[in-house]
């Protein structure tokens, strides 16, 4: 389903476009939990450790490693690593139009802070390729979650025309992203 940011809900939705505008904030009202194959297949038996990336998966999640990870863990990659050595992107964006090309460097590092915060948090959010095509900018991420935080990012410093949308089964997310 397409979601986008400038008045083209309404053809989805029947309820005022404020109310549409507050939902699309946060797309956990709309999505609920999907059933992504990297995170399904594969699961460890028990906790373990990615030898790649370090993230520690105990009690049914991934995160990064503490104070109370034990020393010696069996080694298991992580989807968000077997993503990457697959190149099997969840989210991608696609910045086009003239002030991409105009401020690259600063949109490059609002998404590489965007990234960096989001990773802190959840290890299986990570962008995975930043790549140019003409004058549009691809990116590509581990996560839906940071896909979409990256969209809203660029809308909060810049504006531009946003769109979101995500495959059936919700574990893909495609963002675009205009502004002449
Ligand atoms: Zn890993």
């Amino acid at each position: 389903m397409e979601v986008t940011a400038h008045g083209g809900l309404s053809r989805y939705f029947g309820d005022p476009e404020e109310t549409i505008m507050e939902h699309t904030k946060d797309h956990k009202l709309l999505h609920g939990t999907p059933h992504d194959p990297y995170l399904d297949s594969q699961r460890p038996a028990g906790a373990a450790q990615c030898p790649h990336c370090t993230a520690v998966y105990h009690g049914g999640h991934w995160h990064w490693p503490d104070a109370d990870t034990a020393a010696a863990l069996p080694a298991h990659t992580c989807p968000a690593c077997r993503r990457i050595a697959d190149g099997a992107e969840a989210g991608r964006l696609v910045l086009s139009g003239g002030f991409v090309s105009a401020h690259r460097s600063e949109i490059i590092s609002l998404l590489q802070h965007t990234e960096a915060r989001e990773k802190s948090e959840h290890p299986l959010e990570r962008l995975i390729a930043l790549r140019d095509e003409g004058e549009t900018l691809i990116v590509t991420t581990t996560g839906t979650h940071l896909a979409n935080r990256m969209g809203h990012a660029l809308e909060a410093a810049w504006d531009g025309t946003c769109t979101y949308r995500y495959n059936d089964s919700e574990v893909y997310l495609d963002v675009t992203w205009q502004r002449n």
